[in-house]
């Protein structure tokens, strides 16, 4: 680390304990900006690190709720307002029972340097709670949202902070949150929340962006090494959303998805995952992922081991953060693995990146090839502001060229600060001087 950020990072340690989570993400982004603070000692002057590293608001309330029984639970919600110089707090809704402040911190210090690199107007932010959905009825859903909203809603506003979905934050989710605020401010704002149902004011795409966006930045990872996904075999951890809408577009790009997986263990199905069968077990049903491998033929469920071992030429980590491991990694180098993308946010741990790295892998971070997501949500804000809806051939055009442009934006910032293919290096930096130079202009706020 450049040895004038190296107090800085002492300080978010100091101020921040136990977050580790967080720590982890301001590590590597500051391990990679050394040479963009040389260049621009303005930054420097304006405390611009410093202020980028501690969120402008930080939000923290009780939920209570009654399941069917009638019994009451209090859960904990979160919204961190991380960043808005670029634009008004953008950023996902996480619901797992894993989700702690220094979660909450982690995502939306990641998701300032994301939105940055996409090139759109929007600042960063991220929420959530420890509820957990898994087996819970739609109706407990339902009020345990509306609870969520009964607070949130006085922070929220298309113009000043604006959530969309994240684990356990799906459409019905979205769908139960939007009705609440609706209710309660009595405004049809559809531009306050994205990854709303198409008939209250969804963008087409939406849905499917994450995952298509993951695998369009692997297939300009592959296409600058004459390569491509045809003929690939793919390994895709996961299957929630963007899991599953990452394996649709890999196997249209004519890769062929061998794995996926959920919590509780992983399927091979090595003639390719059947896409149809996945969404009915995960996205009509909701059940484990085994139900899988009983309804389909050569397909076997495996528990207890990393989905990592199973062979494949592409890995796209899309489940959580810190799934890709030494021993993930070391096992794809040694499987022949030439790319990683991350669908998901910081599932690679930096050891692991360092071993993947080094055996000349070709490694997209999450902030860059996972930002298909956040980017179709401005999309959306977008089509709620002029009240219009476009269709999804062209949804997902736009979706594709804003792909190629982070793709350009981080491999051109790579190669011109002395880091060629370094990808975190090109990412980092390219978030970080779009934000230091709105900062700087915007004054000392
Ligand atoms: P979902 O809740 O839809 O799916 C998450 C998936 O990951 C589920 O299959 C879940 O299994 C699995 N999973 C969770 N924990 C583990 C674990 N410890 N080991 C193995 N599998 C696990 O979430 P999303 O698909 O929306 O999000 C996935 C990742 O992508 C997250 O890191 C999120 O922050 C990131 N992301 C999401 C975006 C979006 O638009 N949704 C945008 C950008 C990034 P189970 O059901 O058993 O829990």
């Amino acid at each position: 680390m450049h040895e004038a950020l190296e107090p800085i990072f002492q300080r978010v340690l100091d101020r921040n304990p136990g977050e580790t989570e967080f720590h982890q993400a301001v590590r590597e982004v500051l391990e990679s900006i050394g040479p963009a603070v040389d260049r621009h000692p303005e930054y420097a002057d304006a405390k611009i690190v410093e202020r980028i590293c501690e969120p402008e608001r930080q939000i923290i309330f009780r939920v209570p709720w009654e399941d069917d029984e009638g019994n009451i639970h209090i859960n904990r919600g979160f919204r961190v307002e991380f960043n808005s110089a670029l634009g008004p707090y953008k950023g996902g809704l996480r619901f797992h029972p894993s989700v702690l402040l220094g979660t909450v911190k982690f995502l939306g210090f990641e998701q300032v340097f994301k939105n940055a690199l996409t090139g759109l107007p929007i600042g960063g932010a991220k929420g959530g709670s420890d509820f957990d959905p898994r087996g819970r009825s739609d109706r407990e859903v339902m009020r345990f949202c509306q609870s969520f909203m009964l607070e949130l809603y006085r922070h929220l506003g298309e113009h000043t902070d604006v959530p969309a979905g994240d684990m356990g934050v799906g459409a019905r989710e979205l769908g139960y949150l939007f009705g609440q605020y609706k209710r309660i401010t009595n405004r049809y704002e559809s531009g306050v929340l994205t990854g709303k149902g198409l008939l209250y004011g969804g963008a087409q795409v939406r849905r499917e962006a994450t995952g298509y966006g993951s695998a369009f930045f692997m297939e300009e990872m592959l296409r600058v090494r004459g390569d491509s996904l045809e003929g690939k075999d793919v390994v895709v951890s996961g299957s929630g959303n963007v899991a599953i809408y990452t394996i649709e577009k890999v196997h249209q790009l004519g890769g062929r998805v061998v794995a996926c997986s959920d919590s509780t263990g992983f399927v091979h199905d090595p003639r390719g995952i059947d896409l149809d069968l996945l969404k009915d077990v995960k996205e009509v049903r909701r059940e484990r992922i085994s139900a899988y491998a009983e309804k389909i033929a050569g397909a076997t469920f495996v528990s207890g081991r990393s989905i990592w071992e199973v062979p494949c030429q592409v890995a796209l980590p899309s489940a959580t953060q810190n799934e890709l491991d030494v021993a993930g990694a070391t096992a794809l180098v040694r499987n022949g693995c030439i790319a990683v993308g991350e669908g998901a946010n910081m599932p690679t741990t930096p050891d692991a990146v360092r071993v993947l790295q080094e055996a000349g892998v070709a490694f997209g971070p999450g902030k860059a090839a996972n930002a298909g997501g956040v980017a179709a949500s401005a999309l959306e804000m977008q089509q709620n502001a002029s009240r219009d809806s476009w269709t999804f051939e062209h949804s997902e055009a736009r979706l594709r060229e804003i792909m190629v442009n982070i793709h350009a934006r981080c491999y051109e910032t790579a190669e011109e600060y002395g880091a060629p293919g370094n990808y975190v290096t090109g990412a980092n930096i390219a978030g970080y001087a779009r934000v230091a130079e709105a900062m700087l202009g915007l004054g000392l706020i």
